[in-house]
């Protein structure tokens, strides 16, 4: 059963949020511990800060509310223009979805992101060197493999002409069906690029389209159908069995987008991203990307403060002047860059809160019930598939055997059910990166991508048998598997809720074509300017898109840039 998780070895990055915060006292002389104190019990109690006990926190440029991985990019840009730049981060640590943690004694595990794609088809880690900031990326090669039910298995490799050999080993004809679905989709990837760079300007969109629309060779009509349905219809169309479609299938809900979606169909287009570019997790897990972050904000003169989460943001007559801290800390700023859920910041927490039709656009944008839910399990030894081959533990492990199971999952939790079948994969990464586990031990991270946000009886109810059901399904694949496990951490979409996660929502909201791009969170908002003068919105719900990207945070950064100048 699982074991509790039990406390959190401090971070490179928590210890330097820790010295920054310590620095900025000692700059500012900002507030004595009995103050702190007092104040911090006033918020605990839920007493509310009268204006008189206000703690004046000193005048910013800017301050980013929110240190996940787009706010601190946001902040390091900000920073390197020469601006006096603070990020504001509500938990005792900075990164949100970019942090691993030892959730289990000795072993290091991803909280949430592990594989961190987007960011490295961008130029942000060369633009703000975080190579020379400590980041170093490790590509998973094969960055999938299908460990189906029946034995079958296919490798995905970063090569094209690899994979095909790997499916032709058990279907010629499938392994030919996926070489022409590649011909197709690698035209369609490059189409798409700089919309997920956040580099394509609307002017471009015409041109962009008709490329993909030769890319896809099936005239004006079969392009609409091949763009804009759902993922499902295009994987049956395009690839014979679930030999392929199953493991594709699965990949594309790794991106928070089920398979009937209609415009989901880009998220399966998309497999031809990692032939492309490959699949890469930060040595030392997701929270390098965050200790490098917090570095390079430091070294350009930037400041983080932890704990300081941000009830209000007060914008008087349409201007933003201040940000207010739950403790009752003011920060005057002449502008406000927003990096946790748009809805959030502008509704709850902007005051007064957007209104208007772009305050109800905002309002009306949607975040399904589909999340996901994460085990962490300490093994002494790596799942044994029969039929592995070294490298196979590289990449995701998906044991999805049939799309129709992934479909069928993706309905009932919407609904709020537990899946009959639970899709599931693993990420095995101490595989590449043995600083992750004690030696000869492993870390493997199992994800369900179709789990429900809120399921019928409550998590604390359903969690054991969730776990049991997951751990059967692996021990089915890698006959064995239990005997090896070492310790169980549990990361139920109720334990990210409770954390300050909105919904537990990967991508903070639904990554539907209708909300994607320039249409992200809204068509009035995707230029990351609001209606409020000096206040931006940034995170992963905001332009272009979701997951480890960085694109929302440069993009959020330079329209604050191009304003002052
Ligand atoms: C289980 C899971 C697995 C995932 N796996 C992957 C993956 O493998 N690859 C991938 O690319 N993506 C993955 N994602 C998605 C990815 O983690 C997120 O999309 C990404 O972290 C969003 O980054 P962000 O900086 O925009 O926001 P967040 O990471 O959510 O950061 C927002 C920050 O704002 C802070 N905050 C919120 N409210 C306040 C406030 N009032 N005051 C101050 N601070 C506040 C939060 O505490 C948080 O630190 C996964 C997500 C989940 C949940």
């Amino acid at each position: 059963m699982p074991e509790k998780a039990h406390a959190r070895p401090e971070t490179r990055a928590g210890a330097l949020c820790r010295l920054g915060s310590l620095l900025l006292q000692q700059k500012y002389k900002l507030l004595s511990p009995e103050a702190t104190t007092e104040i911090a019990g006033r918020a605990r109690t839920g007493t509310s800060c009268p204006p008189a006990i206000l703690v004046g926190m000193g005048s910013r440029d800017v301050v980013v509310v929110g240190a996940g991985h787009n706010g601190l990019v946001a902040a390091c840009y900000l920073a390197g223009a020469g601006l006096d730049v603070v990020v504001l981060e509500g938990l005792d640590h900075p990164g949100g979805g970019s942090r691993t943690e030892e959730t289990v004694p000795g072993f290091r595990f991803d909280t949430h992101s592990v594989a961190h794609n987007i960011i490295n088809m961008t130029t942000i880690p060369a633009e703000l060197d975080l190579a020379g900031a400590g980041l170093e990326y490790q590509e998973m090669d094969p960055f999938s493999i299908g460990v189906h039910g029946d034995g079958r298995r296919v490798r995905f490799f970063r090569s094209v002409d690899a994979t095909v050999e790997s499916i032709a080993e058990s279907s010629p004809a499938e392994a030919r069906a996926y070489a022409d679905f590649m011909n197709k989709a690698v035209p369609v990837v490059r189409t798409m690029l700089p919309a997920v760079r956040g580099e394509m300007s609307a002017r471009d969109v015409p041109r962009r389209l008709l490329a993909a629309r030769r890319a896809l060779r099936g005239g004006a009509a079969g392009t609409v159908r091949d763009a804009l349905g759902p993922y499902d219809s295009l994987l049956r169309r395009s690839l014979p069995t679930d030999l392929t479609r199953g493991p594709v299938a699965a990949f594309a809900a790794h991106a928070g987008v089920g398979p009937t979606l209609p415009g989901g169909a880009t998220f399966a287009w998309w497999q031809a991203a990692y032939h492309l570019f490959g699949q890469w997790h930060a040595k030392g897990g997701a929270q390098s990307l965050t200790d490098a972050l917090v570095h390079r904000l430091l070294s350009l003169g930037g400041e983080l403060r932890c704990g300081a989460r941000v009830a209000r943001i007060e914008a008087p007559d349409g201007r933003v002047a201040a940000v207010v801290t739950e403790v009752g800390e003011r920060f005057e700023a002449r502008a406000v860059v927003t990096a946790m859920h748009p809805q959030v910041a502008l509704l709850e927490l902007l005051d007064p809160p957007l209104s208007g039709p772009p305050g109800a656009d905002l309002a009306a944008a949607r975040r399904g019930n589909v999340v996901q839910a994460v085990i962490h399990v300490a093994t002494d030894r790596l799942p044994a598939y029969p039929g592995c081959a070294p490298g196979d533990w590289n990449g995701l492990q998906s044991f999805v055997d049939r799309l129709d199971d992934l479909t069928a999952a993706w309905t009932a939790s919407e609904a709020g059910l537990l899946p009959d079948v639970l899709p599931l994969y693993a990420f095995t990464t101490s595989a590449i990166d043995p600083t992750l586990a004690p030696t000869g031990c492993h870390t493997v991270y199992l994800a369900c991508p179709a789990a429900p946000a809120r399921v019928e009886g409550g998590w604390p109810a359903r969690t054991d048998e969730f776990v049991e059901r997951a751990l059967e399904l692996v021990e089915g694949r890698a006959p064995g598997f239990r005997s090896s496990i070492r310790g169980i951490s549990v990361r139920t979409p109720d334990v990210m809720e409770r954390e300050g996660w909105l919904g537990a929502h990967p991508m903070h909201l639904e990554l539907s074509l209708d909300q994607l791009g320039p249409l992200r969170p809204t068509r009035h908002l995707s230029g990351h300017r609001t209606p409020v003068e000096g206040l931006y919105v940034s995170g992963a719900g905001t332009n272009p898109t979701g997951g480890i990207a960085g694109t929302p945070g440069r993009r959020a950064a330079k329209a604050l840039l191009a304003d002052r100048s």
